[in-house]
């Protein structure tokens, strides 16, 4: 028997299309070396980015008005959502679904031959076996390269009563111990329920991305200037993953470019979109892929930013009003608003810093797909 849908990787990207695919009707396969893999990383996202179907029960916690911290305090009007990722990966069942524990070794096209009409799609499988589908769609996410840039974070879970101040999206001030000219990093402060919150000292982008031994002694010691020891015993959550890769309109979640660069975050894209990849609509119009190329860039304007001057660059984007932001961060087919946002942005930096963006910004970025696992369409032709 042929399945409707055959996905291939079975994280947030790819257990929610197949999620959405059975919510649908339709019948679906999913691969995957470890498809029952419990989910330990924390995801969070913008609460307006999280589509209508998701309980609200998956939602760990809700923050109002997270802050940033830049060169000054400032309070961001964009609610913030923590999710719980056990209950998010629970809801997100796959109840009726073929779930085979493989690993997808290639995808091939749908190819016409000769009289015969169309040839499925098929996934071939490191077992040797060969399944068509419908559909073949690769949610295999992206392979670590040093030609990507990383996000790289170390964080410890503490009670709340040890964390008495507030929800910090980042936090740039300068007590984490690290020289002036190194390397930047931040904080990044959340509840996950009524008892614990996660405290994380992040390298939002490098290539290289400062190492987690770096950022572990980074925290402790912008905990300790805090007046927070830590006993180490604390739970503790290691980031590590490329925020570049995989190639529009081939594939879908990290491995079909949905992770915004400048933030690393997918999951709630990947949720969204999920419906309109189950219809067979397109995901990437023109304004889409314009878009994308302007977050690229993006990315490399961030890469080349000295480190002392990112909070600058941060007190400005943060400066901007709350639409340009969210046009910026979760617009990824408003073209004409991400543009606004982003000279907006650079408008209001100091011309030093305009200069550098500038160069950096008509750079070539890293040639999509050198780092991908395989080029096959999602998107209908
Ligand atoms: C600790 C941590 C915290 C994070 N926080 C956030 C956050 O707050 N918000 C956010 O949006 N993002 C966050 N991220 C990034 C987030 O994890 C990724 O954006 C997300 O996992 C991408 O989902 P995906 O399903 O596309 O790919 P992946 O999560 O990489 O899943 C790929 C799946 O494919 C499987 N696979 C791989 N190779 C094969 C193969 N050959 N055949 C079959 N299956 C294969 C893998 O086993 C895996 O299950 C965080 C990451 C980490 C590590």
């Amino acid at each position: 028997m042929t399945d409707d849908l055959l996905i291939c990787g079975a994280g947030p990207a790819g257990r929610a299309l197949a999620h959405r695919a059975l919510t649908a009707g339709l019948s679906v396969t999913v691969v995957d070396p470890q498809p029952r893999r419990r989910w330990t990383a924390t995801y969070a996202a913008w609460a307006d980015e999280l589509p209508s179907w998701l309980a609200a029960d998956t939602l760990a916690a809700v923050v109002d008005r997270p802050l940033a911290w830049t060169t000054r305090r400032i309070e961001v009007d964009r609610r913030y959502a923590v999710l719980d990722t056990a209950g998010l990966q629970d809801a997100l069942t796959l109840d009726g679904a073929r779930v085979i524990t493989d690993r997808v070794t290639a995808i091939t096209r749908p190819t016409r031959t000769g009289t015969a009409g169309l040839e499925l799609p098929a996934a071939r499988l490191s077992s040797a076996r060969v399944l068509p589908a419908g559909r073949v769609i690769d949610a295999r996410g992206v392979p670590r390269s040093p030609a990507l840039a990383e996000q790289t974070a170390f964080g410890v879970i503490v009670e709340r009563e040890r964390w008495t101040a507030e929800t910090l999206f980042m936090d740039w001030r300068d007590d984490n111990g690290a020289d002036s000219a190194a390397p930047r990093s931040f904080l990044y402060a959340i509840p996950l329920d009524d008892d614990r919150v996660l405290l994380e000292e992040t390298c939002l982008a490098g290539r290289p991305a400062l190492s987690i031994r770096e950022l572990h002694d980074r925290l402790i010691h912008r905990l300790r200037s805090r007046g927070i020891e830590l006993t180490g015993e604390e739970t503790v959550e290691r980031v590590r993953f490329p925020v570049q890769g995989g190639i529009p309109g081939t594939a879908f979640g990290a491995a079909g470019a949905l992770m915004h660069p400048a933030t690393g975050y997918s999951v709630a894209t990947s949720l969204r979109l999920a419906d309109a990849v189950v219809a067979g609509d397109a995901i990437w119009p023109g304004s889409a892929r314009a878009v994308y190329r302007l977050r690229q860039a993006g990315l490399r304007a961030l890469l080349a930013l000295p480190p002392a001057d990112l909070p600058v660059f941060f007190d400005a984007f943060f400066t901007l009003p709350i639409a340009s932001q969210r046009a910026y961060l979760s617009g990824r087919d408003e073209l004409r608003a991400t543009a606004t946002a982003m000279t907006a942005l650079f408008a209001a930096l100091p011309w030093r810093l305009r200069g550098i963006l500038a160069r950096a910004v008509t750079m070539p970025s890293p040639r999509p797909g050198a780092t991908t696992n395989t080029a096959y369409s999602t998107d209908p032709a």
